[in-house]
């Protein structure tokens, strides 16, 4: 995620290293070139002028503390300064009222209907709401189906009348139909055209103006760069909308959009989308955002994404095991299977601390544990509960059956043993230190 901006920021920083503090001299050329970064982000220079115009406010007025460094000092500067632009907080999305009304807008490709099913999804699986959604898309048809698909694959129910070619009264009985079926939430998937269109806009006002929405939400592709933050304007204005999700940032984005809508139409970004599944969609952090564009990870949004996979009685029954030296590979495939739900894998990496970084050029692709996965899957269910089981004669047949080396069957079996003993020292603790280590 916006790689060179975080490459170029990282060197602006460079050239205060070995300063002993910050004057105005040696600080004016890291603003320069924090400002050209953020200008080739595609940032718009006004933006970028008043931006770091505070950054240099802020570092010249701070007294450097002994123990942080001028080039640390500035990093933290700027990650302040990057999440109040992004919007400060992170703002609430309101869902109450029976039913709760979301109207989604935005360009025709912008995401839009892809998004309407992740937030269904998101807020059936997470927040446990009973949605509704709504095809409100009269020009379309194959907009109708998308949804429908959608909705299929998130098992939320989908409101639709092909015949019907006024969009306002098919928002109005698809609220009626939530009612008396016991929906909280509607999501309305209006139409959207290639450009900004009068009609388009009227015709979004009118189910506006009909039903009172509860949010909403303005959805733009993230890597339209200022064209993005143009057309947010252009429907904020008669929309009067209030947020916005951003797509597509698990593309080549260069970070544009993000940072400048805030400032533009004063209207916070409520989620992120990063990927076409159905689960790939965060709620907006700017500071999180900042510290990952500052190459700083974002642990919490790890952490938050493997708690919304990971059940809790599943984790209480695998502790168990490892307690007893019972973890086998049925375990082993079922921790692989809720990693992969977590999302993909670079952008998990992406995650960690300095690691975004490092593997901006690997291509880390989702079947990293297709291997491994094939290897257990040729194995029967009695080597896989019982790993000791496994023989050379064994492990000739699950070489052939998964189409892998004995090498690497060899090197596979010798890193689960490895495990397993670590595992074991880890039970054998004092009571409290091998607990804090399964960070419970
Ligand atoms: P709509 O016309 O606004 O409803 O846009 P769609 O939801 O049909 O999306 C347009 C295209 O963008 C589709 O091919 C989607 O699969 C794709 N898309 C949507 N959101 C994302 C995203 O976050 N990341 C990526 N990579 N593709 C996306």
């Amino acid at each position: 995620m916006f790689e060179s901006l975080s490459e170029k920021l990282e060197s602006a920083f460079k050239s205060l290293k070995g300063e002993g503090r910050i004057n105005e001299l040696n600080v004016a050329n890291t603003i320069k070139d924090i400002r050209r970064a953020l200008v080739d982000a595609d940032v718009n220079y006004k933006i970028a002028k008043e931006f770091t115009d505070r950054v240099k406010d802020k570092a010249t007025g701070e007294k450097v503390i002994n123990a942080i460094s001028p080039g640390q000092l500035m990093v933290k500067i700027v990650k302040d300064e990057l999440t109040e632009l992004m919007g400060g907080e992170a703002e609430p999305f309101n869902t109450s009222g029976t039913p709760a009304v979301i109207l989604i807008a935005g360009l025709q490709g912008s995401g839009k209907t892809t998004f309407s099913g992740k937030l269904a999804n998101y807020l059936k699986t997470q927040k446990n709401k009973k949605p509704l959604l709504v095809a409100a898309d009269i020009y379309r048809p194959a907009a109708i189906d998308q949804l429908k698909v959608l909705g299929e694959q998130v098992k939320v129910d989908v409101y639709s009348d092909p015949e019907n070619k006024n969009a306002v009264d098919i928002a109005q009985k698809a609220i009626a139909f939530a009612k008396e079926n016991g929906k909280n939430v509607v999501i309305i998937d209006t139409a959207g055209r290639l450009a900004v269109d009068e009609a388009m806009m009227t015709e979004v006002a009118n189910i506006k103006q009909a039903v009172n929405p509860n949010e909403i939400l303005f959805v733009v592709d993230s890597m339209t760069g200022q064209d993005a933050v143009n057309t947010a304007a252009a429907f904020n204005e008669r929309l009067d909308f209030s947020g916005v999700v951003l797509t597509k940032l698990d593309g080549d984005t260069r970070g544009g959009a993000a940072l400048s809508i805030k400032y533009t139409v004063n209207k916070p970004i409520k989620f992120i989308s990063n990927g076409e599944k159905m689960d790939a969609l965060d709620i907006f952090y700017p500071e999180r955002l900042a510290q990952r564009i500052l190459g700083m990870g974002d642990i919490t949004s790890l952490v938050e994404r493997a708690q919304a996979q990971f059940d809790e009685e599943e984790a209480k029954k695998l502790e168990k095991k490892i307690r007893k030296n019972q973890f086998d590979f049925e375990d082993f495939m079922q921790q692989i299977q809720q990693i992969k739900k977590m999302g993909n894998m670079k952008d998990l990496l992406g995650m960690i601390p300095g690691v975004g970084k490092q593997i901006k050029d690997l291509d880390i692709r989702d079947d990293a544990f297709k291997g491994i996965e094939a290897m257990i899957q040729s194995m029967t269910p009695q080597e896989r509960s019982n790993p000791d089981l496994i023989d050379q004669s064994r492990k000739q047949r699950i070489a052939k059956g998964s189409g892998k080396k004995m090498e690497e069957v060899n090197a596979f079996l010798k890193q689960f043993d490895q495990m397993k003993q670590m595992m074991k020292m880890m039970n054998k603790m004092p009571m409290g230190m091998g607990k804090s280590l399964f960070g419970r």
